[in-house]
């Protein structure tokens, strides 16, 4: 098996919070002398080029924007080609924003929400209140199409798991009285969509910590994926699953010693 692309997730298999997992990067440097590689992360918190500037310094020194498809970004390409135009009550952090603005979006206030908007996109925001859940599920109850970056119910940090922007999803989806009417994160394939798009192939290898959204998605999007135990998922929790990667590693080095031909 040959692959022409690497699609790789960044936390749980480059970093875990502020700790790089080295042999992660070292494994990415020789990958990419081997195919094109593109950073695909759920995590809408950041802009593309703030990921940028976290992979240099990560030592991946040929990192730029083009390498990178946050769901932030994906879900701001996603209503451009869907939408045109709107204005979008944000739930969620600066990277969104940036997102969204650099893709012609308006952004909306909390005022607005009881008169007219668009779209709510929801992220994870580690700034959530009852004054943004409130907002968000009034515009939705007022006929705003509901996009989630992303559903993940946790987000890895050095302290442990943290809320995820499915917690967030989950407390509008309740005050609204319904879920969005589109996920773009993994295991949606509207992500991967974008990537093997950037990419220009679908033989790509689908790289990343979670089953749940990594080797699911890649799953839905008709890909193979590869498991990494160095973030969220531990071995007891593979052996439960009924999701299967195609391949399992303690190390993303050692993905030189499987039967891919590079
Ligand atoms: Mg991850």
């Amino acid at each position: 098996m040959k692959y022409d692309a690497y699609f790789i997730d960044m936390d749980g298999v480059i970093w875990v919070g502020n700790r790089i997992i080295g042999d992660a990067v070292k494994a990415i440097n020789i990958l990419h002398e081997k195919g094109k590689v593109l950073f695909l992360t759920n995590n809408s918190t950041k802009s593309r080029s703030s990921y940028v500037r976290a992979l240099l310094n990560a030592g991946i020194s040929w990192a730029s924007e083009e390498h990178v498809v946050s769901s932030g970004y994906a879900t701001a390409l996603y209503l451009r080609r869907h939408y045109g135009k709107g204005k979008a009550y944000v739930v969620g952090e600066s990277g969104l924003i940036e997102e969204l603005i650099s893709q012609g979006f308006e952004i909306a206030s909390s005022e607005d929400c009881w008169k007219k908007v668009d779209f709510v996109v929801v992220g994870m925001d580690r700034k959530f209140s009852y004054e943004k859940l409130w907002s968000a599920m009034t515009a939705v109850r007022n006929g705003a199409i509901y996009v989630a970056t992303n559903i993940d119910p946790t987000f890895p940090t050095e302290k442990g798991l943290a809320p995820g922007a499915g917690a967030m999803t989950a407390a509008i989806s309740t005050g609204a009285g319904r879920g969005p009417d589109v996920i773009i994160g993994k295991p949606s394939r509207i992500i991967f969509d974008v990537a093997m798009e950037i990419a220009g192939t679908s033989n790509a290898l689908v790289i990343g910590d979670r089953l749940d959204t990594d080797v699911k998605g890649a799953k839905s999007a008709g890909l193979k994926s590869l498991l990494v135990l160095t973030g969220v998922t531990k071995p007891d929790d593979l052996r439960k699953s009924e999701i299967k990667p195609d391949y399992v590693l303690d190390n993303l080095m050692d993905i030189f010693n499987l039967s891919i031909d590079f």
